[in-house]
């Protein structure tokens, strides 16, 4: 087949194209083929609506998930090219930004691979996230155009005029293929306003005029909102998605026989963390226009929408002034303020309103009231939402709220990501696991066999191999496959303590100088993109691209310790990175890290997590065991009693001698050499005197907790029997799993 596509498009045979020409020609093969498995079968469809989709490139996944990725690499051998070659060419889609957005991808993969009928409703950004460059140890943002005139986007003819409080603009849908392993083809429906223009943006930063909503609208994902015109572009932004895909979703409804009274019986929408909770009283607003009355349409939505709450931090849940809202979509106000009304005639604890004293509109609580189901993203995280955070609404609604841990998908976090692994695992188990993850445990009963633990030992080298090769070839930098490589990759944010590990950097600096030579060298290796407006997250790029500096220029510590950190770090990256790490770092301030999905990638391909008892981690405990998992740190409970009591001083913990000697390194002569003063002292400070992250609080037991994981480390054996367990107890992780219990207890497909 892709010798006519080739033959039919170049006139050429597959050895004389190019390997854009073959990555062109696999996109057509591909479409092809993921068409053949679209079908409208089925009363009651998902939708799984979400700012972001960060779906990573799609040539590879998509050709094992149809079956022919083994049969298309060798054709492309025979030929004198490499698959993966091919893989370099395709720009990698910019549609999020962290964890909610690389879930939401996972989720469209096992939707399709169960076979059930489930669309993600999104946006097309065109710049998407900003692209991370390194430029004087310090971040910079630049913009990511990523669509090119042949891509995966297919133009559709579904084009609506959105109205909005001063204009009104005119969207496209564009589709993606989701392809299901072995199975159905969904879609990803990204909406675009017709009038986007991407020349707006000033050349080589990411900024633009961000009051032009028609030029605009759909450039970027989160727009800087550190001003007004940037909060008002989110909302616009917001709407602009839900208007599209509350108008499919009923459109697909009545054609299929829906009268909208039973909306039930044909949709079941997924309200992905709050950006799109105006879906709510967008549906009451169509729905009345239909002659529905108010209250049936609140019937009606509640019955339809579920949503799903994502994290704890008050600042990331979304309130909106009703001014803005009042600009930006003046129709959905008085739907806004009847709900609010029905709540205060219910209730009389403010802090469910749904808008509040000082008129901002709180989305979670239009969200929590207008739902069905409530859910967190994993065991701890939905107990804090129920015992703490949320539950002044779990004493009204304790039947909505529920877990649903995260998951990954396998056919990309195994079997494409880590080609070598997936292959020993199907010789020694066959390849049941593929499509039934629980059958990972299976290979229980290689724990002790010799010859299994120094095969899993061999591949993670070879894995350690390639990321080093890779390495070399992007950013010219030299690292030690020999090495132990302790991997911290996540967006940077204080809750999630880049810092701490930094703290720890400075310590077996310390130590190395002081004549205490590790027995194997360690490589610690950052990979994380701050957000533009968040100094303190810039700062600590800037401290670990600081230290990276000072130790590459010390040969008496280099040879012992180096810290690499990777460049824009994305999907593609966490592809290249995951399979070779030995220790997954997991560090977030206990409580605050709702689930986490990058540490079941990073036990799933065989690393050992050192972390706190936190989001998932808690549950990667439970399976694999205490002896297979390095927890160290406060508990969730000690870390929200210091919280609610304001009781934890950093300035205490800071004045031991010990702490006080790593913390004051930041502002060293050493570094201020190499770094800026002013951001340097600003997160020095920062340390001593917030901290609200509590980093001083745990640094003590990380760093002992750590030296005693690299003591470990030397009985290599006994390591490969934790690898094992770690790879085999992973099954839980399955995207399938999370997606087939969404499926049981929310959406009833
Ligand atoms: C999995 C993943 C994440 C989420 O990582 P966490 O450690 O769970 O925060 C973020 N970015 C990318 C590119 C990922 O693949």
């Amino acid at each position: 087949m892709l010798k006519d596509i080739c033959m039919k498009k170049y006139n050429k045979e597959i050895k004389d194209c190019t390997n854009e020409e073959i990555y062109f020609a696999l996109l057509d093969m591909t479409k092809k083929l993921a068409d053949g498995k679209v079908s409208e079968e089925g009363q009651k469809k998902v939708y799984y609506i979400s700012a972001e989709f960060l779906i990573g490139k799609l040539l590879s996944n998509n050709l094992i998930n149809l079956g022919v990725f083994d049969e298309v690499k060798q054709v492309l051998a025979e030929n004198g090219k490499s698959i993966y070659d091919i893989e370099e060419v395709e720009p990698e889609p910019s549609l999020g930004n962290g964890g909610l957005g690389r879930l939401a991808a996972c989720f469209l993969d096992s939707m399709a691979t169960l076979g059930l009928h489930g669309d993600g409703i999104g946006l097309n950004y065109h710049m998407g996230l900003f692209k991370q460059v390194f430029e004087n140890n310090y971040q910079k943002e630049t913009a990511n155009p990523w669509i090119e005139a042949d891509s995966w986007l297919e133009k559709t003819d579904v084009t609506n005029t959105i109205t909005f409080g001063n204009l009104k603009v005119q969207s496209r849908m564009y589709d993606i293929d989701v392809t299901g392993y072995e199975n159905r083809t969904n879609k990803l429906h990204l909406f675009d306003i017709e009038s986007v223009d991407e020349s707006i943006m000033e050349p080589g930063g990411i900024n633009f005029d961000k009051t032009d909503i028609a030029k605009n609208l759909t450039l970027c994902l989160y727009p800087d909102d550190s001003d007004e015109a940037g909060n008002l572009l989110r909302i616009y932004q917001q709407y602009f998605m839900v208007a599209n895909g509350a108008k499919l979703i009923l459109d697909e409804a009545k054609a299929k026989g829906s009268n909208l009274h039973d909306l039930a019986d044909y949709a079941a929408v997924q309200i992905n963390d709050t950006h799109p909770s105006m879906v709510i009283p967008e549906f009451i607003r169509l729905l009345t226009a239909e002659g529905i009355s108010f209250d049936e349409a609140t019937e009606i939505v509640t019955e339809v929408c579920a949503y799903t709450n994502h994290t704890i931090l008050a600042e990331a849940l979304e309130k909106w002034p009703l001014a803005y809202l009042e600009k930006v979509v003046p129709q959905l106000v008085p739907i806004i303020k009847k709900l609010d009304e029905k709540v205060r005639n219910r209730y009389k604890d403010e802090s469910v309103y749904i808008i509040d004293k000082d008129q901002r509109v709180h989305m979670a609580h239009i969200d929590i009231h207008y739902s069905h189901s409530v859910n967190g993203v994993a065991y701890l995280h939905t107990e804090i939402l129920k015992d703490s955070e949320l539950n002044n609404f779990y004493k009204i609604y304790p039947e909505k709220f529920n877990n649903k841990t995260n998951g990954i998908t396998f056919r990309r976090w195994l079997l494409h990501c880590n080609e070598q692994l997936a292959a020993y695992i199907t010789e020694l188990i066959g390849d049941g696991y593929k499509k039934d993850a629980e059958k990972l445990n299976d290979l229980a009963k290689f724990y002790d066999d010799d010859a299994v633990l120094g095969r899993i030992m061999d591949i993670k080298k070879q894995n350690k191999v390639v990321l080093k090769d890779y390495l070399k070839e992007t950013q010219n930098i030299d690292i030690d496959e020999n090495s132990i490589f302790d991997i911290q990759v996540k967006r940077l944010h204080e809750y999630k303590r880049q810092q701490m590990n930094a703290l720890w950097v400075i310590h077996k600096y310390f130590d190395i100088k002081a004549g205490n030579l590790p027995k194997t060298p360690v490589t610690v290796i950052f990979g994380a993109k701050a957000a533009p407006a968040y100094t303190i997250a810039k700062d600590i790029i800037h401290l670990i691209l600081c230290l990276q500096q000072l130790i590459d220029n010390d040969p008496e510590v280099s040879p012992y310790l180096k810290v690499v950190m990777i460049e824009n770090y994305n999907v593609s990256k966490a592809a290249k990175i995951i399979p070779a790490c030995d220790i997954s770092e997991q560090i977030s301030l206990a409580s605050k890290e709702a689930s986490g999905t990058g540490n079941m990638k990073f036990m799933l391909n065989g690393a050992l997590t050192l972390g706190t008892r936190d989001g998932a981690n808690v549950e990667i405990g439970e399976l694999v065991g205490e002896d297979n998992i390095y927890f160290f740190g406060e508990s969730s409970e000690a870390v929200i009693d210091h919280y609610a009591k304001a009781d934890y001083v950093s300035k205490d913990y800071y004045e031991q001698p010990e702490i006080k000697k790593l913390v004051d390194f930041i502002v060293s002569d050493e570094l201020l050499e190499i770094g800026q003063k002013e951001s340097l002292e600003r997160l020095h400070n920062e340390l001593i005197v917030k901290d609200w992250f509590m980093t001083l609080l745990d640094v003590e037991d990380y760093i002992k907790t750590k030296e005693g994981v690299l003591v470990d480390y030397e009985d290599r054996k006994t390591w490969a029997k934790k690898a094992l367990v770690n790879i085999s107890k992973a099954g839980f992780f399955s995207s399938d799993r999370t997606i087939a219990e969404y499926n049981k207890d929310i959406w009833r497909l």
